[in-house]
């Protein structure tokens, strides 16, 4: 059986919405290999999570419930996801391309020796299974045919869309039957807690740049954020020159979002940012340059101060929404 094999992510005991779209990927891949997508949850107290799974259309969800899993180690949780896709004889493994799939779906390659694919953003036949991927900052993009008899996958997310919800798919426990490692411990988890949405899930994105000039005028854009119940961005040489966190990156060497709706304010719109956010559904440019190359990707643009513009469309909105 050529089966699809994806592992899920989840945070508090919540389900990440980057798992939906990595389904759609295995689904698509499902229907052209003939075998069926399972789900693999691994943790501790994971019920909830693979009962949440369960309804986008899959045929079955494993789940671990064990200490052994409680916090993420790439040296348990690699070879949990061997020993799954072994036992439920997946040819294709995918997650995510996110901080977690990139760092445990290439140990998974090597201990299945199979050709690996990251960040995959298409799956079709063409004479045999082949993946569309991203070089260059997205410049460039490229088709992959992996001849291994199994194939490793991260999953762009940002180009799959979440799966419709169906019946319930059934529920089994899955024992991966491992200690915890000798040779890796974890110490902690250093979680950024915040009351707006998660950058990578958020459907409304509000980027600022390094023509704000300090951090403290980030705050006209946490105020526009905050109006329309959306995430905050930053461009890098915002995040370098210290105005805003790291993980608010967004671009090439940061986190690559699609939310419905992305403003770009005072960020001149440079490939290795576009690299990150020109998939986004509408995207509104702010910017006092009117040559920016951010207009280029803008389906509206406005063209002046953003120190005049933010607050007062943060003003107009809050009448609205
Ligand atoms: C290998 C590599 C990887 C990279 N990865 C990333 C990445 O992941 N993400 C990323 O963002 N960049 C990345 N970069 C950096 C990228 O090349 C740009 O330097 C960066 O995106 C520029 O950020 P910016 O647009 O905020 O700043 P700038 O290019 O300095 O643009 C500032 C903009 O603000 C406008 N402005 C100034 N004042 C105002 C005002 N009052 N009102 C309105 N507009 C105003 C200006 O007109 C200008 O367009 C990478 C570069 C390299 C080489």
């Amino acid at each position: 059986m050529a089966n699809v094999l994806v592992v899920a992510e989840h945070l508090d005991g919540k389900l990440r919405k980057v798992t939906l779209p990595t389904i759609t990927f295995a689904q698509q891949t499902a229907a052209l290999t003939g075998g069926e997508v399972h789900v693999l949850v691994l943790g501790n107290g994971t019920d909830a999570v693979a009962a949440e799974v369960a309804k986008y259309g899959v045929s079955k969800v494993h789940f671990a419930n064990s200490p052994v899993f409680e916090n993420y180690l790439a040296e348990t949780y690699a070879p949990a996801i061997v020993k799954a896709a072994q036992a439920i004889g997946a040819t294709v493994v995918a997650a995510p391309s996110s901080t977690t799939g990139k760092d445990v779906l290439p140990r998974v390659a090597a201990k299945l020796d199979a050709g690996m694919v990251s960040d995959a953003i298409a799956v079709f036949d063409d004479g045999g299974i082949k993946f569309r991927r991203p070089l260059w900052a997205g410049n460039v993009l490229t088709t992959v045919e992996v001849v291994t008899p199994v194939k490793v996958i991260t999953v762009r997310t940002t180009d799959f869309e979440a799966p419709a919800e169906g019946d319930a798919a059934a529920v089994e426990a899955f024992d991966a039957g491992l200690a915890a490692p000798d040779n890796a411990e974890f110490v902690s988890f250093d979680q950024v807690k915040s009351e707006r949405p998660e950058l990578t899930d958020a459907a409304v994105v509000v980027a600022g740049g390094r023509g704000l000039k300090s951090g403290e005028n980030f705050q006209m854009i946490m105020n526009l954020a905050d109006t329309l119940g959306g995430a905050v961005g930053a461009s890098r040489a915002a995040v370098d020159s210290g105005y805003a966190p790291n993980d608010w990156q967004i671009g090439q060497t940061g986190k690559v979002v699609a939310p419905d709706l992305y403003f770009a304010v005072a960020i001149s719109g440079a490939i290795q940012h576009l690299a990150g956010m020109k998939g986004s559904k509408t995207i509104v440019a702010i910017n006092k340059d009117a040559d920016a190359p951010i207009f280029q990707v803008a389906d509206f643009g406005l063209v002046g101060d953003a120190f005049e513009i933010v607050p007062a469309l943060t003003e107009k909105l809050k009448g609205i929404v």
